[in-house]
């Protein structure tokens, strides 16, 4: 919805909200927000509350650290009470770019750093690129203090139709609840693994599906809590079972037409799509660490959990990469399915964009696609096919983002380096770790 300031300004007060969010997401994709009472409704809208951008993770140091918050007016809405309750009035929220006190944008704000690679892609002569998510997450119960544990109750699976249980009856209230606040949602099924599901909505320009993939892990979290459950986007949370990806569907569209769609060529793919293929596979090892950034991430890319382990593009199976679903058309896109939900989806987008135009700019073919299931390919029979392996660790995925030009200055200097300083840290606290696989391999035997 496009809304003007004193639109919103006369919403606010016929509607009497009591709260404005302010909302951003730090460097990890994490959401973050300053809340308003009424007497600063007016200097919010205005752009002029300041927050210390140096108690944000990847932002700013001390000596530079006020920060303004401006907010987008398009992304003003109104919390539905299944989320917020009514009890102290009712909160509303924007989200907000980040600027420094000049009014320049901050370069390190992951919302600029998508607008820029959107800005490129347009001064390539492109509309935009459309992205639908397939965020998947595990719902939980709590224990008697209120933390999260690994314990489901259901043991229903994929698309099952069991008897309506917890997790079912959350699920309904998140879909009400995103639907309230205007997602269309496309569907809402059970997933394969025990306690797992999926919520589906409808693909938008990016940054719109940027601001919605945060928004929605809000409103999951949130309507989970109201049933005393924990709602989880860690990608791999049980050893064992499927762990949680987020499929990302992605079309570009130029003078209104979907630029894929070639009626007379092969699998009926414009050239555009082959270059946009052929460069997301070129710069898959460089991107992962954007679209799969935790240590964890890496445990749910191995064989036989239906995530990718391999670089390759496929017009139908489901063991590649890429996929290129059925629909022709203004339907045809690219599915890639190796993001997971816990990235940061602006710079994960980011990535994506960065990736499709350089194999648009530079022109590059993608190898024939692999229609058989990877998962059953000897290695000598990848390698003949020139199939690489997607990197296993999150440091293998550090050290090719600092191979790649391209992604690398997607990003831009500052949330670059901020991003590989921050995961370097993560991954070292994680190799010091001594785990209980470790324990139980070795304590005994050596
Ligand atoms: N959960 C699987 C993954 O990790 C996807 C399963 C599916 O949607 N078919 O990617
Ligand atoms: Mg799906
Ligand atoms: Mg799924
Ligand atoms: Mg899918």
């Amino acid at each position: 919805m496009a809304y003007s300031q004193s639109e919103i300004r006369q919403i606010l007060d016929s509607e009497n909200v009591k709260f404005l969010r302010l909302q951003f997401t730090d460097i990890m994709g994490m959401n973050k927000n300053v809340e308003l009472p009424v007497s600063q409704f007016d200097k919010a809208l205005d752009g002029e509350i300041m927050f210390d951008g140096s108690s944000i993770e990847g932002f700013t140091r001390i000596e530079e650290s006020d920060m303004l918050l401006k907010p987008d007016f398009d992304t003003f809405l109104i919390f539905p009470t299944l989320v917020e309750g009514d009890a102290r009035g009712k909160v509303a929220r924007l989200i907000c770019d980040i600027a420094y006190p000049d009014d320049t944008p901050f370069p390190g704000d992951p919302r600029y750093v998508l607008k820029r690679q959107i800005e490129k892609l347009q001064g390539m002569g492109f509309d935009n690129m459309y992205a639908g998510p397939e965020p998947e997450f595990f719902l939980f119960w709590r224990d008697h203090e209120g933390r999260p544990t690994t314990v489901t109750h259901d043991a229903a699976g994929y698309f099952d139709l069991a008897p309506v249980d917890k997790g079912e009856e959350a699920r309904r209230d998140m879909v009400n609840a995103l639907v309230e606040m205007g997602f269309e949602i496309e569907a809402a099924h059970h997933e394969v693994a025990p306690g797992q599901h999926e919520i589906d909505f409808k693909y938008e320009d990016a940054l719109t599906t940027a601001d919605n993939i945060s928004t929605f892990k809000l409103i999951v979290k949130r309507i989970a809590i109201n049933h005393n459950l924990h709602a989880t986007f860690m990608p791999k949370p049980v050893a064992g079972i499927n762990g949680s990806g987020m499929h990302t569907h992605l079309s570009l569209f130029k003078d209104g037409q979907n630029a894929f769609y070639d009626e007379g060529a092969e699998y009926q793919l414009s050239d555009t799509a082959l270059h946009w293929i052929a460069g997301l596979l070129e710069h898959a090892e460089g991107m992962v660490a954007l679209t799969n950034p935790t240590v964890n991430s890496y445990k749910r890319l191995t064989p036989g959990y239906e995530a990718p382990t391999n670089i390759a593009w496929s017009a139908s199976n489901r063991s590649a990469m890429i996929r290129i679903p059925a629909r022709r058309g203004v339907g045809t896109r690219s599915e890639l399915r190796m993001p997971d939900p816990a990235c940061n989806p602006y710079l994960a987008l980011s990535a994506m964009l960065a990736a499709g135009m350089d194999g648009i700019a530079n022109r590059l073919m993608p190898p024939p696609p692999i229609q058989r299931n990877i998962y059953h390919m000897s290695v000598r029979d990848r390698r003949k096919h020139k199939i690489r392996e997607l990197p296993g660790t999150l440091r293998e995925a550090i050290n090719a983002l600092e191979k790649d030009p391209v992604i690398k200055s997607a990003l831009g200097e500052h949330a670059y380096s901020h991003f590989v300083e921050a995961k370097r840290q993560e991954f070292d606290a994680y190799r010091v770790t001594v785990h209980e696989w470790e324990l139980d391999t070795y304590l005994a035997e050596y």
